[in-house]
């Protein structure tokens, strides 16, 4: 394989959902793509792609589609290759870049770059007030690409070192029991008035935040559409007359944890 000069790749972030939170960046990168790759979902919501080759897929083979878009590159095509929120945060530039280094030498001198988008945290963060305003940590509970036990162990350990933690994918259809495995881990290490918020589709027409507690919380609302957010023990919340309360971690740490 023989890259040709002209070919180039965007790995392109698209948001969480809404247009107004598309970067102009990425709006570019979508204008002027031949071919855009990525789930079918994603694809279905872009306005105006007249005249590009889409290559909607609805299986999980991240690398398979990676490696499809750097081939369609080094071909001399311009690709944009999409990922829901940010591309880098549980999403496909990690599938891009370990095709390049398994790939062939010449897909390095392809013209790649990966273009940023608001991962579902912060949109939801931005929903609900400053809930990640001081340290936090993120983790993805699927383990689809991981033994659980790693995640029980990180997440056990970031629940004692008493961060904020924003959980990415803490459901699917087929993975129901994980989530109630997570909250058993996080009910051992927080106190039950911990504030936990359900975000749910932030963005979309069907978004709902649910704010509640450690205590109260039932994991069984959480999908594949939820993001998850612990406070930690500094995080409040300010009741308003009209709709849920916002949340807030103040920036200043008073005790250690
Ligand atoms: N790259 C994406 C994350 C992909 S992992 C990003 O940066 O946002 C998929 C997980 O992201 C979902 O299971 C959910 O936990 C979260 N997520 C994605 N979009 C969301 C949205 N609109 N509202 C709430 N959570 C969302």
């Amino acid at each position: 394989m023989t890259a040709k000069s002209h070919g180039s790749l965007r790995v392109v972030g698209l948001g969480p959902g809404p247009s107004a939170w598309l970067t102009e960046e990425a709006s570019q990168a979508l204008a002027t793509a031949e071919h855009v790759l990525g789930y079918q979902t994603y694809l279905s919501r872009l306005p105006e792609l007249a005249g590009k080759t889409l290559h909607g897929s609805d299986n999980g083979d991240e690398l398979e589609r990676a490696r499809h878009a750097l081939a369609l590159a080094a071909e001399g095509a311009h690709v944009v290759i999409v990922s829901g929120g940010d591309p880098g945060v549980f999403g496909m530039a990690a599938a891009v870049f370990e095709a390049i280094e398994q790939g062939p030498a010449a897909l390095r001198s392809l013209d790649i770059a990966v273009v940023p988008g608001v991962t579902a945290m912060l949109a939801a963060a931005a929903r609900l007030g400053a809930p990640l305003g001081n340290d936090f940590c993120t983790l993805n509970l699927s383990d689809n690409l991981k033994p659980w036990a790693t995640i029980e162990k990180r997440l056990s350990l970031a629940a004692q070192a008493d961060f904020v933690l924003a959980l990415y994918n803490p459901a699917s259809k087929a993975r129901t029991e994980q989530v109630h495995a997570a909250f058993d881990v996080l009910r051992r290490h927080r106190t039950p008035s911990a504030i936990v918020v359900f975000a749910k589709a932030v963005g979309r027409p069907d978004e709902e935040l649910l704010v509640t507690t450690l205590g109260a919380a039932d994991p069984a609302v959480a999908d594949m559409r939820t993001l998850i957010l612990v406070g930690a023990a500094s995080t409040r919340r300010i009741e308003r007359p009209l709709g849920p309360p916002w949340v807030y971690t103040p920036r200043r740490s008073i005790e250690a944890p």
